[in-house]
């Protein structure tokens, strides 16, 4: 597949002598302002190292950036209605669960907290919806007269848990606006778009805080039992407590609130004394690891609790993929999201079931006959489990017989236009070679409400991840992705 490319927002490449100079210095900049990562080969609490960025912002058309700016608040709404559908997510979600274990064990937490009562009707959404530019018009029969070197954009997933890159985001405009000062480039500076995200976010934490309104509680963050992507974290806990000194953070791994934490009378968490107010999980669950069943019992306590959660279980069921492809299905949007429903179609990519029904097979079939043009994804978050080309064929092959098959969504691949760049590592050989990349964008969306009422609903900024073009994923935590923040154009 020949893909099309957008030009780089200097030229490239970059005389030698000026590019080690300026990487160097980019370094230095990166590890004192937290454009770090811990190392996962030699780990230690005493250092962070370098996380991957782009030298210089990719480009981005800006007027589709704005289109998916506009979007968000729309999209915060449509998850905010899909977590209160308890109709809609059962019958969605009713296949999946008979064979994904972790998609069960979340979805027998809801049945349970729904029989008891919600403790708390208020949720904390705080979404990111990541996106890719589509460099082929889909419509194959009438092409858009705009299809070169793009066509529009499509959405690759909305994530309702553990959205990181609050802090990565708007430090990666950071860095590459002083890498283009430093190239003489300052001027360039104004086309890349502000972002606060990280202030954006932490102000949802702490509206939720104050309409919990328990002079005294405190926040959890719920983290992994190693942090590598730390600077990440630990950013919205020191802008909190910069803003807000009046508020306590904690964070604690599922294990550690199993032991150190107990439900009281009034069904507040209690956490060394203190009611917790706000639960915002930073981790989702490790992918290759079902959590043990401690903390499974730590995640049911949190939800049973009158802590206002982020995500409460029912906005972390909305946000798998599943529903996803659910919501693409024809009728989904128009009764979910009412006149908003053709703008929301428009990002979507083909979705399809894999249950087994007509449309199931046809899916399976559509796909066996040309696999390069498909995503296979199961029920995990985090990156790294999707299956593509050769392994979609197989897969299928493999599981077409078997009930296995309804935890996975087929989903239509996209392609996006490639840009030549630089990608700077840790450990890697100064200067690095001119390489083909590709990005996607995410953007941030905060809302807070109950079913029904919504008190706030706003887009907060974005971050945008870029990776060689022929690498299937971009995680940047998974040592995949770089970090880079978009460069607006018009055309
Ligand atoms: P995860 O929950 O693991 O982040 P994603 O759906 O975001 O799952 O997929 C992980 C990565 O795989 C994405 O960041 C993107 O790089 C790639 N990817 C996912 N879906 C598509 C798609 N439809 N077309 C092209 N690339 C995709
Ligand atoms: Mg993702």
């Amino acid at each position: 597949m020949s893909q099309s490319r957008l030009a780089s927002c200097i030229p490239i490449p970059i005389e030698h002598k000026i590019l080690v100079s300026v990487i160097e210095k980019a370094k230095d900049w990166a590890l004192m302002h937290g454009v770090g990562m811990r190392d996962k080969k030699n780990f230690t609490k005493d250092a962070i190292q370098i996380a991957p960025f782009v030298l210089l912002p990719s480009p981005f058309p800006r007027s589709e950036f704005e289109k998916a700016v506009e979007l968000q608040p729309v999209l915060n709404e449509l998850m905010h209605k899909v977590a209160h559908d308890d109709e809609f997510l059962e019958q969605t979600l009713k296949n999946a669960l008979q064979v994904d274990e972790f998609t069960r064990g979340l979805y027998n937490i809801w049945m349970k907290v729904r029989e008891e009562g919600i403790m708390q009707p208020t949720s904390l959404g705080m979404l990111r919806s990541d996106l890719m530019l589509e460099s082929r018009c889909p419509d194959a029969t009438n092409r858009c007269s705009s299809h070169k070197p793009y066509c529009c954009w499509k959405q690759v997933e909305i994530n309702s848990i553990a959205s990181g890159f609050g802090h990565l985001g708007p430090v990666s405009r950071q860095i590459q606006s002083y890498i283009l000062r430093q190239l003489g480039h300052g001027d360039l500076i104004k086309n890349m778009p502000e972002n606060l995200a990280l202030s954006g976010l932490c102000a949802g934490i702490t509206e939720a805080y104050d309409l919990f309104g328990v002079p005294g509680s405190v926040v959890l963050f719920v983290v992994e039992e190693v942090s590598y992507n730390i600077c990440d974290q630990r950013f919205h806990e020191f802008h909190i407590a910069e803003t807000r000194p009046d508020i306590m953070i904690y964070r604690k791994t599922l294990g550690e609130i199993y032991e150190e934490t107990e439900l009281n009378e009034k069904k507040q968490l209690i956490l060394e004394g203190s009611p917790v107010a706000v639960v915002y999980y930073r981790s989702g669950y490790e992918p290759a690891q079902y959590p043990t069943p401690k903390e499974w019992d730590a995640r049911l306590r949190v939800e049973r609790s009158t802590a206002i959660k982020c995500p409460s279980i029912q906005y972390q069921l909305a946000g798998t993929k599943k529903v996803q492809q659910a919501l693409a299905a024809p009728g989904a949007l128009e009764r979910l999201a009412g006149g908003a429903a053709p703008r929301i179609r428009d990002i979507f990519t083909g979705l399809y079931s894999l249950d087994f029904d007509d449309s199931g097979e046809s899916a399976v079939e559509m796909a066996l006959a040309d696999a390069d043009k498909f995503v296979l994804k199961p029920q995990r978050e985090g990156g790294g489990n999707n299956l593509y080309g050769a392994a979609v064929r197989e897969a299928l092959l493999r599981m077409r017989r078997s009930r296995e098959r309804a935890a996975y969504i087929l989903m239509e691949r996209i392609l996006p236009p490639i840009v030549s760049g630089y990608v700077v590592r840790a450990g890697a050989p100064v200067p690095p070679p001119v390489t083909d990349l590709v990005s996607e964008l995410g953007i941030f969306g905060v809302i807070i409400g109950t079913k029904d009422k919504i008190y706030s609903n706003k887009q907060v900024g974005h971050m945008l991840r870029t990776k060689l073009a022929d690498a299937d994923e971009g995680g940047v935590a998974a040592g995949l992705g770089a970090l880079d923040s978009p460069y607006l154009l018009d055309m």
